[in-house]
């Protein structure tokens, strides 16, 4: 039987953290079929619609995103960390499970009412696609939806984009 996009996934347990089982995509990415499958299924639902600018969140959102932009022959914008982009940024900040943290995009990244797929790999909390949306919201681009690899519905991400009226694709749980 052929693999699905799900069977390239592996879990590392107690990473970065003991208790943590983290998902990790670099098995995905490095495959080139189930790399293909993936962009190609995070784009399904959207097809034939207008997407102006992918937007990819730091880190592995640049990867999927740069790829998805290239295959739909627009513009991929990095949303980073505070302090990692060279030109005049704004920032948002959000809340991690102890403490906070900033994300942040250049201020002339996007023109006002261009039409944005936000790109990651994993819906967690929600708290980074959120800012990302914010960001992209404050540029004057509308978020048309919000595409994941891997999505944790147990950790409360979908419902708090679902509460946003974010359109959410996810390939897998
Ligand atoms: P959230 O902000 O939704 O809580 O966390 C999602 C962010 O954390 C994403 O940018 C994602 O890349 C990263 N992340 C959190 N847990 C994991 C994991 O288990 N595997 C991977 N690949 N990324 C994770």
């Amino acid at each position: 039987m052929q693999k699905a996009v799900k069977d390239y996934i592996r879990t590392i347990a107690d990473f970065p953290h003991e208790g943590i089982m983290f998902r990790d995509v670099t098995t995905l990415f490095a495959d080139a079929r189930g790399f293909r499958m993936a962009v190609d299924q995070l784009l399904h639902p959207f097809a034939g619609e207008r997407i102006d600018k992918v937007v990819g969140l730091e880190a592995r959102g640049f990867i999927l995103g740069g790829a998805i932009a290239h295959q739909l022959s627009v513009g991929f914008v990095p949303v980073r960390k505070k302090g990692k982009l060279p030109g005049r940024t704004i920032s948002q900040d959000y809340q991690l499970e102890y403490g906070e943290a900033i994300m942040e995009v250049h201020d002339d990244a996007l023109e006002a009412g261009e039409r944005v797929l936000i790109v990651d790999d994993l819906l967690a909390t929600g708290g980074t696609c959120e800012a990302g949306i914010r960001l992209v919201e404050r540029l004057g681009g509308e978020v048309i939806g919000c595409a994941f690899v891997i999505d944790l519905p147990d950790l409360g991400g979908r419902a708090r984009l679902d509460a946003l009226g974010m359109r959410v694709h996810a390939l897998c749980a």
